[in-house]
């Protein structure tokens, strides 16, 4: 059974396709203009708070992520990665209130829940320069220390819960109570592992292997594509994380990388 799910893990949820050397070597900046093809909307709300141009790692993975690529983005801390993966998925939310559609978009995943906190406050503060009928709600963070029963009942407003930042304990503990967040979040577009080796060696591999295995199941039945975007981003990437993410393309990556990550 756990074989099984490895497997699933390596096969269908980790086929990240950047060559992690092109994320992180550094080259000239442009500007948001040029980093894809961004909305009026999302570019007017990046000036609004003041960001005039796309940090490295966000000049370097959003024009992949726009273009749904799975992704690997390694820099360092406060080098702007919640945007780097924020922004494809606020495009999708802002054309999602444009066809007023409530299917969750993303979920993100973060190793604590001060963590969640700070990523769902980033996000919030530019939807709400963003949106103008923004629906407080659409933006939770579900995490432990927090009354599970509120955060079921949250989860019931009308477009609540289109991006989601949890951590993988209350997460698992949501889904295995409700069948029906399972049917609904199994339909996310992307999916995000943010402090990705972190995330997944404080001890919460086991949670996160199970959410993947019934958001995974539960999509076969439903009528999205197969797969979902990953992105994956770190501060570091530990050979304990390429060998929990596993595929022989990591493991490639892995022996080649082995002096520099040690
Ligand atoms: P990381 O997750 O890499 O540690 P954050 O995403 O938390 O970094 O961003 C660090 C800080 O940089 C935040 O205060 C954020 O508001 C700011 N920031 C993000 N992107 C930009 C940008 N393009 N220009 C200026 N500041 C930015
Ligand atoms: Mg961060």
């Amino acid at each position: 059974d756990n074989k099984e799910t490895q497997d699933e893990l390596k096969t269908n949820v980790f086929n990240a396709s950047l060559d992690l050397d092109d994320v992180v070597s550094s080259s000239e900046l442009p500007e948001w203009e040029k980093v894809g093809n961004l909305s009026m909307t999302v570019l007017q709300g990046l000036s609004k708070l003041g960001f005039v141009k796309p940090t490295e790692i966000q000049a370097k993975t959003v024009p992949l992520g726009l273009e749904g690529h799975d992704i690997m983005g390694k820099a360092s801390t406060g080098s702007g990665k919640t945007l780097a993966y924020g922004i494809p998925i606020l495009e999708k939310l802002v054309q999602s209130q444009a066809t007023k559609n409530n299917d969750p978009i993303g979920l993100i995943f973060t190793p604590t829940r001060e963590l969640a906190q700070q990523v769902s406050q980033h996000l919030q503060k530019i939807t709400e320069l963003i949106l103008n009928d923004h629906n407080k709600y659409s933006i939770l963070s579900l995490t432990g220390g927090l009354s599970i029963q509120k955060q079921e009942r949250l989860l019931k407003y009308d477009g609540s819960g289109k991006i989601v930042i949890a951590t993988p304990g209350r997460f698992l503990e949501l889904l295995e109570k409700n069948t029906s967040l399972l049917e609904r979040f199994c339909k996310i577009d992307t999916l995000v592992l943010d402090e990705a080796d972190r995330l997944l060696q404080d001890g919460h591999f086991e949670e996160f292997e199970k959410i993947i295995k019934l958001l995974r199941s539960y999509r076969k039945k439903s009528n999205k594509s197969q797969f979902w975007q990953t992105m994956i981003f770190s501060a570091t990437f530990s050979i304990d994380l390429f060998n929990k993410l596993g595929s022989a393309n990591h493991h490639k990556k892995k022996n080649e990388k082995e002096d520099e990550l040690q």
